[in-house]
């Protein structure tokens, strides 16, 4: 299947299994590898012990070395800053863990049940709002299907990365979904096209295509740096399986705080296939401080950003209320 690994590895495992396997999870390596500035690795280091360094050699491939301040790396880099409490800023700004205790289901939002299919993600994103979420508690995702209200019309399969699942355990998800009366679309939150875009296998594909109900597809990327032509690949390939592909970002400081950066986002992932959706701001979890950017800057970026579009390229800016049923859409203000 894989020439690459078919003869030097016995499991012979996928290309993407390697690739997550392989992700830098030192932060010793990442700072030799990229030629960080020493000074900033004690802090990192204790700053991985609260919520582990992960970085796939795909998205590192996409970080210029020696430049601290490469939007890419400021996403997955460990610092200093997150050590320092701030106010406001808790483990579960959504108030999420205790909604979601022992099943992995949320019903937060009128008919779309999401499902916690797995904690384990191909990349750790340091404004995470799930990074100190306690997954363990899942009951799977097959029990929390079962237990889906009689009036469900769409299933979120999130996580965690669901496409850290492998294609079998999609092709039987998906399979069951259908099953139930109510159901009408099943939706899948994934970071995996953009950060392992290897794993969007051509059986991923077949099960997209061939699922009896609509799935949409909803990736995540920040900064147009993100999308490198295999990435490009990948979405443009679910674009022709899915029924939609959608993206969102998240408004960070020192990541995509400016609306030329902003713009260019929307047309590379026009180019590939994928809508903008999304830009939301940032929820307020421990450790993510340093990547906030108020209200009032958030909207003139937005505004300057949708000056600069055609509206089907302009995302909604929104922010995530804990136990509010909807987003909130945040208007847009120079
Ligand atoms: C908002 C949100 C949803 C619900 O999505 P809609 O697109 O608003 O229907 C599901 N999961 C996460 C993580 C969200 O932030
Ligand atoms: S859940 Fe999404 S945003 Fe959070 S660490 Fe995983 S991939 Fe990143």
């Amino acid at each position: 299947m894989d020439d690459t690994t078919a003869h030097t590895s016995p499991s012979h495992r996928e290309r993407w299994r390697e690739e997550i396997a392989a992700a830098v999870r030192d932060p010793d390596i990442l700072w030799t590898r990229l030629r960080l500035p020493r000074l900033l690795l004690p802090a990192g280091r204790r700053a991985a012990e609260a919520f582990p360094l992960l970085a796939p050699e795909p998205l590192l491939r996409r970080i210029r070395p020696g430049d601290p301040d490469d939007p890419i790396l400021r996403q997955i880099l460990p610092l200093g800053a997150e050590l320092e409490a701030e106010p406001g800023f808790t483990a579960d700004p959504l108030q999420e863990a205790a909604q979601c205790a022992g099943t992995g289901l949320l019903h937060k939002y009128a008919g779309r049940s999401l499902i916690v299919a797995t904690g384990a993600c191909a990349v750790h994103c340091r404004y995470c709002f799930r990074r100190h979420f306690p997954y363990a508690g899942e009951a799977g995702w097959r029990s929390a299907l079962e237990q889906l209200p009689g009036d469900a019309e769409e299933v979120i399969l999130s996580g965690g990365d669901p496409l850290t699942l492998d294609d079998e355990a999609l092709e039987e998800f998906f399979a069951r979904a259908a099953d139930h009366p109510s159901v009408q679309r099943l939706r899948m939150h994934t970071r995996m096209p953009v950060a392992v875009p290897s794993r969007v296998t051509e059986r991923l594909l077949e099960a997209i295509a061939a699922s009896r109900l609509p799935v949409v597809v909803v990736v995540h990327a920040n900064h147009p740096a993100e999308i490198d032509d295999e990435t490009e690949r990948a979405l443009n390939a679910l674009e022709s399986a899915a029924r939609a592909v959608l993206n969102q970002s998240v408004l960070l400081r020192g990541v995509n705080d400016d609306a030329d950066c902003l713009a260019a986002l929307s047309r590379r992932l026009f180019d590939a296939g994928c809508l903008p959706y999304y830009l939301h701001l940032l929820d307020p979890v421990d450790g993510a401080a340093h990547f906030q950017i108020d209200d009032t800057e958030a909207r003139r970026i937005a505004a300057e950003t949708a000056a600069r579009l055609p509206g089907y390229m302009v995302p909604r800016l929104v922010r995530e209320h804990p136990g509010a049923s909807a987003k909130t859409v945040i208007t847009p203000r120079l």
